[in-house]
């Protein structure tokens, strides 16, 4: 179905923003990617529902996002609905006992400085990953020897056929990188973290001086979408690279960076397909020259 035709059918019942074929290098923070047939930000959570029953009676395929951080969005789009959670369902409450409750389209940023502010210790080391409370639960987004899954009390989750269900930290089977979230799929839309009481100015310079390493150490002034590979047990990805000596390699608008081997930055016009065949390249060099595979921590999308 075309991406207008769907749209419109979507328009009168669902309340939240619909946007037909919507190019997703303005939804990544690689600013790759093409068109999506339909993209979707949900009102709330009723609206959302509303969404998934019409999807299923349509049958048209449906993929979850949150602020596109960790994506590579393929050059030919997507087929079908994108559900964008991100500048919606973002409330940041605290319960008491530690629990900051926070809505899954919550930019984790926003929620580190809550947390800081009240002097709520845990999600330190999460303070300067981009993107959603949603995305980094579901990709059990990592830094400094800190996980998210840790620190999770409970999450709200939407099944894909419309349940509403609350699961506790264990349920959600986390490993490198990934959750249950990501390999059922289910929809997370509700995150509550289990944190300790602490100073609040100690918290804060605890943060701060997370920020000021990955400054140093991160090219932030680039497009990009993280760290390109999953670590390989116990080595970073980026020593593999870096002693392949494919920094600076590059393909198209894609280019291994300088500063992090790790990070694949987009340095002016990359197109998915660049970032992919880059991305080729150093698994097949890292792996002639060690022996060691490396697989992607980037989500690909679409095509
Ligand atoms: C400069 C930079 C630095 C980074 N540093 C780090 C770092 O230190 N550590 C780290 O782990 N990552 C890092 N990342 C990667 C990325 O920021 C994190 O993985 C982040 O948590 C992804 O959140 P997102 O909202 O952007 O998710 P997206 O990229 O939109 O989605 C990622 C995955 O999560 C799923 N998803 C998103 N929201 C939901 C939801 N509500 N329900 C179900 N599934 C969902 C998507 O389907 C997708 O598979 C970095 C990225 C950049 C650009």
């Amino acid at each position: 179905m075309e991406g207008i035709t769907l749209a419109l059918q979507l328009k009168d019942k669902v309340r939240g923003q619909i946007y037909a074929d919507e190019p997703m290098c303005r939804h990544t923070s690689f600013h790759i990617g093409g068109p999506a047939d339909v993209l979707v930000i949900p009102e709330d959570i009723p609206d959302l529902l509303e969404l998934i029953r019409l999807l299923s009676d349509l049958q048209a395929p449906f993929y979850v996002i949150g602020a596109g951080t960790n994506l590579l969005v393929k050059d030919e789009g997507i087929r079908g609905v994108v559900i964008k959670i991100a500048n919606t369902l973002s409330h940041i409450n605290r319960l008491g006992d530690g629990i900051l409750r926070c809505g899954a389209g919550a930019l984790l940023p926003s929620v580190c400085k809550n947390a800081a502010l009240a002097g709520l210790s845990g999600l330190e080391f999460a303070g300067g990953i981009p993107g959603t409370v949603g995305g980094a639960v579901a990709m059990n987004a990592s830094a400094f020897g800190g996980f998210m899954a840790e620190i999770v009390d409970t999450v709200e989750v939407i099944t894909y056929d419309g349940q509403q269900v609350r699961l506790g930290r264990d349920d959600l089977e986390a490993g490198t990188k990934t959750t249950r979230i990501l390999l059922e799929p289910l929809i997370l839309v509700e995150v509550d973290f289990a944190l300790k009481q602490d100073d609040p100015e100690r918290v804060r310079k605890r943060m701060e001086k997370y920020f000021r390493e990955r400054a140093h150490r991160q090219p932030l002034n680039l497009p990009s979408a993280g760290c390109a590979f999953k670590n390989p047990t116990g080595e970073g990805a980026g020593r593999f690279i870096d002693a392949a000596e494919l920094k600076g390699v590059r393909i198209g608008g894609a280019e291994v960076s300088r500063l992090h081997a790790n990070f694949i930055v987009n340095n002016g016009g990359a197109t998915a397909e660049d970032v992919i065949s880059l991305m080729k390249h150093v698994q097949e060099v890292v792996y002639s020259k060690f022996q060691v595979m490396l697989e992607p921590e980037v989500r690909i999308l679409g095509g």
